[in-house]
């Protein structure tokens, strides 16, 4: 089974405000943009035009691997509020 094979199966009840936050100036100095490419989701998108960090955090998966990836330790991440975010994961 592909990765977006699985990723079709995660069910989500966004919020509207995001859960993942990131520091702008630190992004804009950052080499690796390690989370633009260890996120499975494509949650983090660096624009190159407007310098800035655009975040779907609607997508994510809550695996928290960005966290751990951010060579800056900027990434604020905590869970989606009350009852929203990935509400169910088949196989
Ligand atoms: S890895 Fe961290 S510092 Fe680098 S672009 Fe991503 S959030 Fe910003
Ligand atoms: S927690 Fe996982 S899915 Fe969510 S933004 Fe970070 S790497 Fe992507």
């Amino acid at each position: 089974m592909s990765i977006d094979d699985k990723l079709s199966k995660v069910k989500y009840n966004c919020d509207n405000i995001s859960h993942l936050t990131t520091n702008e100036e630190k992004c804009k100095n950052c080499k690796t943009k390690a989370c633009t490419y260890i996120c499975p989701a494509n949650v983090w998108q660096w624009n190159e035009n407007s310098n800035s960090m655009h975040i779907n955090f609607e997508n994510c998966l809550e695996c928290g691997a960005c966290r751990i990836a951010c060579e800056k330790q900027c990434i604020e991440w905590k869970y989606p509020s009350g009852n929203k975010g990935v509400i169910f994961k088949q196989g």
